[in-house]
């Protein structure tokens, strides 16, 4: 069978590291199945504080070794410029040539902040260290990150992350487009004219969705929360509207001449393989 290329526009995926050998095995075959869509990259997100962060080694290798590009997710809080060094050093070493560059959050009552304050001192370090050998894209905040003081000083944050060396960002998620292309008019505005990557995230159940904006500073507009709510434990008909809310969000991006689009697989397949299918991203057999 032969297979022209998909998607005109850029995608690229995220994972979470598995923390069992099936949890592994599991996301092995995701990746498999999502490799259809000829991701520019994988990312994998790192663990704050230390806990998953061998899994996220080992997923990323396991991308390297099956020939994609990978992109290490990597965060600061609590590191020392030393222990960055050496991970700097690990990530050349693999063979890595991108990473996402966050300050992270640490769990409550961890301890010391370390020697990194913001991500944008790890994006000069990163430069400072390693020149221009790995692409680096960092967090941006089209709703706003919740612990800034407004959206203006959070839009300096980031123009300070693009002067200090970031190639390109991913946004948190959201689903009102509007806030996405005005931040990113305001941030051009700053100078800071990157590529800022919409980061999509696939509504898959109610509960969680609803949970996970909460913590993270995404809204879920009313409509949306009043319908997902109204489903109860109706996963067909949750399943049903996310995919239609999520493809008409990227279909509107798309129009819009976004850059790409990444999205938070949550180490599965089925939903962003149906989205990117209506959207006729799937290359044709
Ligand atoms: P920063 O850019 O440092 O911003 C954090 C806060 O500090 C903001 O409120 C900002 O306005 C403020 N700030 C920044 N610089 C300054 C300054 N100079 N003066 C005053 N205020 C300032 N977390 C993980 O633990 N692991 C992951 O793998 C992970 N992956 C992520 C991927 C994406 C695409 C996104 C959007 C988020 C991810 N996160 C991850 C979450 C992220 O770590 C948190 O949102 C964290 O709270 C902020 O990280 P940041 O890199 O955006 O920080």
């Amino acid at each position: 069978m032969t297979t022209t290329p998909a998607a005109s526009l850029p995608l690229s995926l995220e994972f979470f590291p598995p923390k069992t050998p099936e949890g592994t095995a599991r996301l092995a075959q995701v990746r498999r199945e999502l490799y259809v869509l000829e991701p520019q990259f994988c990312s994998v997100t790192y663990g704050a504080g230390g806990s998953t962060q061998d899994g996220t080694i080992g997923a990323v290798q396991a991308i390297l070794d099956e020939g994609r590009e990978a992109a290490s997710h990597f965060t600061c809080v609590g590191a020392t410029r030393e222990s960055v060094r050496e991970r700097l050093a690990q990530f050349k070493a693999m063979g890595l040539k991108r990473i996402v560059a966050l300050r992270g959050d640490l769990p409550s009552g961890f301890g010391p902040m370390g020697e990194f304050r913001h991500a944008s001192d790890l994006v000069s370090f990163i430069r400072a260290e390693t020149g221009d050998h790995f692409h680096i894209e960092v967090a941006a905040y089209p709703e706003m990150h919740p612990q800034a003081k407004s959206p203006q000083a959070d839009l300096q944050a980031f123009a300070a992350k693009a002067r200090a060396g970031a190639d390109s960002a991913i946004t948190q998620f959201f689903f009102n487009s509007d806030a996405y292309f005005r931040f990113v008019e305001e941030a051009q505005a700053l100078g800071a004219d990157i590529p800022v990557v919409p980061g999509i995230m696939p509504i898959t159940n109610s509960s969680g969705i609803l949970r996970f904006a909460d913590s993270c500073g995404a809204e879920v507009p009313r409509w949306i929360r009043l319908r997902l709510q109204s489903f109860g434990d109706d996963s067909a008909s949750i399943r049903a509207f996310g995919l239609d809310v999520v493809t008409d969000l990227c279909e509107q991006l798309r129009c819009a001449g976004v850059p790409a689009l990444h999205f938070y697989t949550m180490n599965a397949s089925a939903t962003v393989l149906e989205i990117c299918r209506r959207l006729e991203l799937l290359p044709k057999a």
